[in-house]
């Protein structure tokens, strides 16, 4: 069930201690009986000027309508209306939803009278809608556990999102940005390129978060294009993506040869491609995985001579 909560604010813009720092992190954490878990990827951000960082990274300007996932105890949340954002923020744990509004109205005291926070309780995986305007980015701090799964459904579902700027697990960022070719390009790199372009900026140590994590996290911001011209559905080209990368070793005939229905098959669709059946998935950036889905899906001719590796 979505439940939102809009609240009524007028912001300052770049309000001295606006922001929260670690004892009030804790303080509130305690007020409030947050205990928190790692299932929910609970680390709080406690620096303000990493979230400064985060919110101008994201290129916010005032007036702009950001969704957030995963707003926690509001480090981020400050930051963003503290910009002049109208923020939406999806909480799955409802005892910080429910707290979220009567941490802004505490530390941006100037608020009397606008509706620029609105706090949805819900699992950002299960939204297929947002209440308010579209949003035009996505800023968050993402819950590291399902970090991926997250940003492609908003890509997927919201399609007003123009930008996206999250931080993430630092090796994951990585997987986000990677080319093809690279050490670290795999499901995760080519699916979010459908979408958009993939930047690693800067990486964030994890004395900045409470409690501090066993990990080092960065920044990833992601610009929206149009996805590679194709007949197939989106649906069809990670289909071959999935399996291109469940066998990351095999070499594309072997690996694509069960969805193909043969091994002859999936090497005449990837020839058709004009890609050599013998790379592996992760020289191919996504058009060429288009390519090749729509040679399985119409079925490729017999007498291809051999293909380039494609990009
Ligand atoms: N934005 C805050 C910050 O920077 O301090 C908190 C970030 S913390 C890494 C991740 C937040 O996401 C937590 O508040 C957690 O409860 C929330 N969360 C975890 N899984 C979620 C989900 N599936 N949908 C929405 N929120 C989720």
């Amino acid at each position: 069930m979505l439940v939102t909560t809009p609240v009524r604010l007028v912001v300052v813009t770049d309000t001295p201690g606006a922001l929260l720092g670690p004892a009030e992190i804790r303080d509130l954490a305690g007020r409030l009986g947050v205990r928190p878990t790692k299932t929910l990827g609970q680390n709080f951000v406690v620096d303000g000027g990493t979230v400064r960082k985060i919110v101008r990274s994201a290129g916010v300007v005032a007036g702009e309508r950001v969704v957030e996932i995963g707003p926690g105890l509001g480090s981020l949340t400050l930051g963003l209306l503290d910009a002049g954002a109208s923020v939406v923020a999806v909480e799955i744990d409802p005892v910080l939803a429910r707290a979220l509004p009567g941490t802004v109205a505490t530390h941006l005291p100037q608020v009397a009278a606008t509706d620029r926070l609105t706090v949805v309780t819900a699992d950002a995986l299960d939204l297929t809608e947002l209440p308010g305007d579209a949003p035009t980015a996505l800023v968050a701090n993402l819950p590291y556990n399902v970090s991926v799964p997250v940003l492609l459904t908003f890509l997927e579902r919201f399609p007003s999102l123009e930008r996206v700027l999250v931080m993430v697990q630092a090796e994951v960022a990585d997987r986000l940005a990677a080319p093809p070719g690279s050490r670290t390009y795999g499901v995760p790199s080519a699916k979010v390129a459908w979408y958009a372009s993939a930047r690693r900026t800067s990486t964030v140590s994890r004395s900045v978060f409470w409690p501090v994590p066993n990990v080092d996290s960065a920044l990833v911001r992601l610009e929206r294009r149009e996805p590679p011209v194709t007949t197939v559905s989106r649906q069809e080209v990670f289909a071959v993506v999935d399996a291109a990368f469940a066998q990351r070793r095999k070499m594309l005939r072997s690996a694509l040869a069960s969805l193909a229905g043969s091994a002859d098959r999936a090497e005449r669709a990837v020839r058709t491609a004009g890609v050599d059946p013998q790379a592996r998935g992760e020289r191919l950036a996504i058009e060429a995985f288009a390519r090749v889905a729509e040679a399985l899906a119409t079925g490729a001719p017999t007498d291809l001579g051999p293909g380039t590796v494609g990009t």
